[in-house]
């Protein structure tokens, strides 16, 4: 499956629909979930144009990876919910219904998120 260029977080990343950023650097984008789940709903997403965890995970840099997934960390700390916990999930095509063909992971928290995904 080819990248699809016109998908909702690439026209984020070329700025030509608004996000509610939390965090920004040379590799990664993150902000706020348009329909959260949780008091802390944000989606972190690589710059570079990967379609799943699958792609991001066999294609990206080192420099991509580690870069994404310290962003993580540093976001739940900024939000203050390291200590009480937090949930990563990232959905990976059909099964997993992933709705954006844009690799991105989700961390939520800021409540008690229950024992299952949903
Ligand atoms: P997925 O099912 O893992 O692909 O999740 C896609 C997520 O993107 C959903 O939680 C949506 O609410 C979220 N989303 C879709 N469009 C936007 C947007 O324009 N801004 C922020 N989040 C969005």
């Amino acid at each position: 499956m080819a990248y699809d260029q016109n998908n909702i977080f690439a026209k984020i990343l070329r700025g030509e629909i608004p996000c509610a950023k939390v965090f920004e650097n040379d590799h990664v984008l993150a902000f706020n979930d348009i329909a959260a789940k949780a008091p802390v709903h944000v989606l972190i997403i690589p710059k570079g144009a990967y379609i799943s965890f699958a792609d991001f995970s066999q294609n990206a840099s080192e420099e991509e990876i580690v870069s994404l997934n310290r962003a993580i960390g540093e976001i739940a700390r900024a939000k203050g919910i390291v200590e009480t916990g937090y949930r990563v999930i990232s959905n990976h095509s059909e099964h997993a219904r992933q709705e954006v063909p844009h690799y991105h992971v989700h961390l939520l928290g800021g409540k008690d998120l229950g024992g299952c995904f949903n």
